[in-house]
């Protein structure tokens, strides 16, 4: 009997010590599901998620959860989103995509096709200024446009060219680019597939753009006491997402980034149920798709003085297979990276650790400009990673095995660390 009872409580000890892949799951779940239309800032998504994780931090006894708001300015797609190639319909996020500062337009327009094997730029502007072409959508390939960018340029500029628009083909499946729309730009630029038809005649458009200025978001901030409150531990995770592409299309980033989002969630249980030595802080950050807008102001107006941090961790996308984890090491963050691949190689939770040069692509830059020893795990290049920013990034895609690798990386590393 009293066997029974050690082997009760050591069973109960190992459940409360662990990783807590239900939870994580259902987590990645609510969020990438259509109650927060893809966490962006129509319809309020991101902030419907903050809330919710608010709450979900104090559910798992974080001690003080605080929401820290900010403004941006930002282009959303909340209206109609509807277009047709020679009265085609195509469908939004699958057959085509926007960018991000695309602005409203409606009506009926003429495709104009560049001759890529005889590009000559001079007819190219001569022909849009022609009757037979007034007003029209230039089609081209995504790659050919980049590199004859000074000439693509004035095809999105009304003073120099009277072309409505861009269509561009782009490989499946389709983008949407980033959400760094803080501007409205003159004309829209439509993201096609490439099988895209060669020799349509006509495009038709309804697309309605609205920018939020000054729009209020906020970074939800969980702490868990320590017993030391000279230094601290911080976890971060972006919640915001892409948002939505018209009425009906919204882009579930269960991958980018609920799946984060949720692992610093039950990292803040964990600790809540494991008092660590030091303060703990897990901070959900918004307005990341939108360039690092909530960790920036974060950064600049921190809970804790940040010379106080001794290692923060930044997770961006876990829910994908590569054995091999990707991940970015500020300066001072380096001498403590040894012990990470120590730690990887005793317990071979990844094939290797890949370690990349920094680079302004998630929430852990502003704290490596900053001088802050921190980390950065992405899982990439796996079989999930091919939904990167597209409609397909769902609950069903994502794949969870390297949840549990990432998790002890860290809990680890933190009970190993002087
Ligand atoms: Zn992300």
């Amino acid at each position: 009997m009293k066997k029974l009872l050690l082997l009760i409580l050591a069973v109960i000890t190992v459940q409360l010590g662990a990783q807590d892949m239900a939870h994580y799951k259902k987590i990645v779940k609510e969020l990438s599901s259509a109650k927060y239309q893809g966490r962006g800032y129509a319809e309020d998504g991101a902030n419907k998620a903050g809330k919710w994780i608010a709450k979900e931090f104090a559910k798992v006894g974080a001690d003080e959860v605080t929401c820290q708001p900010f403004k941006l300015n930002i282009n959303t797609f909340p209206g109609k989103m509807e277009v047709s190639v020679d009265e085609k319909k195509q469908i939004p996020g699958v057959d085509f995509t926007v960018r991000e500062f695309n602005p409203s337009l409606k009506g009926e327009f003429k495709l104009y096709y560049v001759d890529t094997l005889n590009y000559n730029p001079e007819k190219i502007f001569a022909d849009l200024a022609s009757p037979e072409y007034e007003g029209a959508f230039v089609v081209c390939d995504f790659m050919f446009t980049y590199k004859h960018s000074a000439d693509f340029k004035k095809l999105q500029s009304k003073k120099d060219c009277s072309n409505s628009g861009m269509v561009y083909t782009w490989e499946a499946p389709l983008k949407f680019y980033k959400a760094y729309g803080d501007t409205v730009r003159e004309k829209p630029i439509i993201w096609v597939r490439p099988d895209f038809p060669k020799d349509a005649k006509t495009i038709k458009v309804d697309m309605e753009n609205e920018f939020l200025e000054d729009y209020e978001c906020f970074n939800v901030i969980a702490k868990v006491e320590g017993s030391r409150h000279d230094s601290c531990y911080v976890f971060t995770a972006h919640y915001d997402h892409l948002g939505k592409l018209g009425k009906k299309t919204f882009y579930p980033g269960a991958h980018d980034n609920a799946s984060g989002t949720a692992a610093i969630i039950t990292l803040a249980a964990h600790y809540a149920e494991n008092r660590p030595e030091y303060d703990m802080y897990f901070i959900a950050f918004s307005g990341e798709d939108a360039n690092l807008r909530g960790s920036e102001w974060y950064a600049e107006h921190p809970s804790a003085p940040l010379g106080e941090i001794k290692y923060l961790f930044n997770l961006d996308m876990i829910a994908d297979n590569n054995p091999e984890q990707y991940c970015e090491v500020s300066n001072e963050g380096m001498t403590e990276f040894a012990l990470f691949e120590q730690i990887n190689a005793e317990k071979g939770y990844f094939k290797a650790l890949d370690r990349h040069e920094l680079d302004g692509n998630s929430d852990h830059f502003p704290f490596a400009q900053r001088n802050v020893p921190c980390i950065f795990f992405m899982n990439e290049n796996g079989d999930a990673f091919k939904y990167y920013h597209t409609v397909f990034d769902t609950w069903e895609n994502s794949i969870f095995s390297n949840y549990e690798p990432t998790f002890k990386l860290i809990t680890d590393f933190i009970s190993r660390q002087q």
